[in-house]
Formats: structure tokens, C-alpha cells, sequence
């Protein structure tokens, strides 16, 4: 079980031992509060609304386990009595498999949206993808040709060979790293040399587009135990989208800070930041909003990341501009499996 699904369980948990308490004084005291029990239907809502039917059937037998000593006594005293009682487990019992079936059936409804969604982001992909391979093919096919035919400058005409050959490396790249589970190679290694590489990767595209980029780095080595290529590739996305986010005399700034238990990264930039929706799909894969983007960067970096049991927050405001933030573990992972 995830730890967000363990620790919602103890709330519910908790949630009903407190009702039942509540309940038991009344029974202990012989209070004609019994309209106390009603309590009972918040943890079975919260079930229902965060597990679903089968949290909240869960909820239900507990909770009527816990209601049996209200059958004995003067509550049931009278056939009334005893009728009441039936007719509070029937209707919490109708009541939790309603909300359950509810909340399942809403959630199938938005699982099936996101699978459209994405399928049509997949085909929307591929086009652009064939489309950037092809350019890029019509232009060493063009330049080759001219190199046979021995016109032009040939030396120029290499160089645009070299370049869209690798333009079509990198998409391939994009493609299979997305692709292919993300198998890492721990290593120790100063996060700020990491940084260092990211900055010299990126620097010719901050340049081309007159943004700033810079490096606040602590002054000691920082040593962490990750795989420094994939870091340094899932950074590079992140700078690269702080880059195309940001007008000409923006800055982009890429800071690690050392806390006791962790390693903190972030990149930050004052350019676009994004909308709600942007806000939502960013992990999406294939998602984007950049004529020619593939909408791979994020996914990839978030794999990544995740492979390293490190987390990613994306903090962004439109207009403002948008904040990344990694936070890496210094635990060497290898001993914990
Ligand atoms: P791509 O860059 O190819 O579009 P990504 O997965 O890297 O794909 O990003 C997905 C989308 O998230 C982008 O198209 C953009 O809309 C949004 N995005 C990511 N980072 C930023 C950022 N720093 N500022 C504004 N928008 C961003
Ligand atoms: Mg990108």
C-alpha cells in the first residue's frame, strides 16, 4: 500500500473509534443522544470518497461490527427498537454502496478521459515526430546530393549533414529513453559538477535566446549518491523549458542548497509560467504547447526522478514565471535495495 493510502486509512481509522467512543458513552450513560450513531455515515463517506466501493464496504462491516452491543438492551427492547436497529444497518448499508459505487464510477469516467486523451496526444506525437524526422531528412538527403553533384561548399554542407543527423539522434533519443524503463548506475558524485555539466549543455540555447542563465551553487562539494548522467538529463529538460519559457533578458537560475537530510535543486525562471490546464497535463506524456515540442521533456525527467525516489514540485504562476524544485535523498540507495 502507498503511504498516502496507509496514513488515510489510520485518519478513517481514527475517525471511527472516536464516533464509537462517542456512541458508547451514550450507551454507558443511557443518553437518548442516539442521534450520535448518525456520525457513523463521515467515515463511511470518507471511505467511500477515498477507497472507493470497496473502502467503503470496508468501513461498513466495521462499522456495524462495532454497533452489535446496541442490539442488546433497552435499545431493542420493542419491536420498534428492533426494527430501528435493522433499518440503520440497511440504510448505511445503502448509503455506503451508493457513495462507493459513485466515487468508482466517477473515477473509471476520468480514468477514461485521461486514456483518450493521451491516445490522441500519442497520435498527435507521432505526427510531429515523423514530420522532424523527415525535415531533418529532406535536408541531409538535399546537401548530400549537393556535395555529389559537387556543388556548393562542401564544408557547409557537411555541417548541416552533421547537424540535422544529430537533431534526429536527439528525437530518437527522446522517443526510446521515454520508451524503456530507466535502469541506474549510483555513483557518488558533487551535485554541483552535475549542475556545471547542465549550464554548459544548455548555455548556447540561453545565449541564442539572450536569457541569463546562472548557477548559485554552495561553496563545499555536495556529494549525493545518483545516477549523474539521468540527473543531468532531467535537468536539462527542466532549464531547457525555464529557456523557451523566457523573453530576452530573462533570467533562469539553477540553485542547490544542502539541507541534513537532503539535497535540494531548483531552477527557476521569470518567463511564461502556465495555466491550470498547462499546470495538470505537464507530466502528461506527449503533452506540450510548443509548435515542434514532443511533450516527452517532463515525462522523462519525472521517470527519472522518481527512479531515484526523489520528488519533483512544480510551483508556477502565469505571468510570474515557474519554479522547479527537486529534493534527492543523500541515503545511498543501494543499501536499502
Ligand atoms: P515540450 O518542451 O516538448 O513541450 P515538456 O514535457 O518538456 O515538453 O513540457 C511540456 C509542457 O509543459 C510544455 O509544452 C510547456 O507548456 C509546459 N512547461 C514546462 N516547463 C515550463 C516552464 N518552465 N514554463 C512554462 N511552461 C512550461
Ligand atoms: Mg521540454
Amino acid at each position: 500500500m502507498k503511504a498516502g493510502g496507509k496514513r488515510d486509512w489510520i485518519f478513517i481509522g481514527a475517525v471511527i473509534v472516536l464516533v464509537t467512543a462517542l456512541h458508547f458513552l451514550v450507551l454507558a450513560r443511557h443518553s437518548p443522544l442516539v442521534v450520535l450513531e448518525e456520525l457513523y455515515y463521515v467515515p463511511l463517506l470518507l471511505g467511500a470518497l477515498r477507497f472507493g466501493l470497496k473502502g467503503a464496504l470496508v468501513v461498513y462491516v466495521l462499522v456495524s461490527v462495532l454497533h452489535i452491543p446496541f442490539f442488546f438492551g433497552e435499545w431493542t427492547a420493542s419491536p420498534i427498537g428492533v426494527a430501528d436497529r435493522v433499518l440503520h444497518f440497511v440504510f448505511s448499508g445503502i448509503f455506503a454502496f451508493t457513495a462507493g459505487f459513485l466515487v468508482d464510477r466517477e473515477r473509471r469516467k476520468r480514468e477514461q478521459a485521461e486514456r483518450e486523451r493521451y491516445l490522441a496526444g500519442v497520435g498527435m506525437a507521432a505526427t510531429t515526430i515523423v514530420h522532424d524526422l523527415r525535415n531533418q531528412l529532406h535536408l541531409i538527403l538535399g546537401y548530400g546530393l549537393r556535395i555529389q553533384k559537387g556543388k556548393g561548399d562542401i564544408d557547409a554542407s557537411v555541417q548541416v549533414i552533421v547537424d540535422s543527423a544529430r537533431s534526429m539522434e536527439r528525437i530518437v533519443h527522446d522517443v526510446l529513453d521515454f520508451a524503456r524503463p530507466v535502469r541506474l548506475e549510483l555513483k557518488e558524485e558533487d551535485a554541483r559538477a552535475i549542475v556545471s555539466r547542465v549550464r554548459d549543455l544548455c548555455a548556447k540555447k540561453a545565449e541564442e535566446k539572450d536569457v541569463l542563465l546562472s548557477l548559485d551553487l554552495p561553496a563545499e562539494p555536495t556529494l549525493v549518491m545518483v545516477d549523474g548522467e539521468q540527473i543531468q538529463r532531467a535537468l536539462v529538460s527542466l532549464v531547457n523549458n525555464a529557456i523557451e519559457a523566457s523573453d530576452a533578458g530573462h533570467n533562469v537560475v539553477v540553485t542547490v542548497a544542502r539541507r541534513k537530510t537532503h539535497l535540494v535543486i531548483t531552477v527557476r525562471d521569470h518567463g511564461s509560467g502556465m495555466d491550470k490546464e498547462t499546470l495538470e497535463r505537464l507530466f502528461t506524456p506527449f503533452f506540450t504547447t510548443k509548435k515542434g515540442g514532443n511533450g516527452l521533456g517532463m515525462s522523462i525527467a519525472k521517470k527519472i526522478i522518481e527512479a531515484h525516489d526523489a520528488t519533483i514540485r512544480i510551483e508556477s504562476e502565469q505571468g510570474k514565471g515557474t519554479e522547479a524544485t527537486l529534493v534527492v535523498s543523500y541515503e545511498d540507495k543501494r543499501k536499502t535495495g
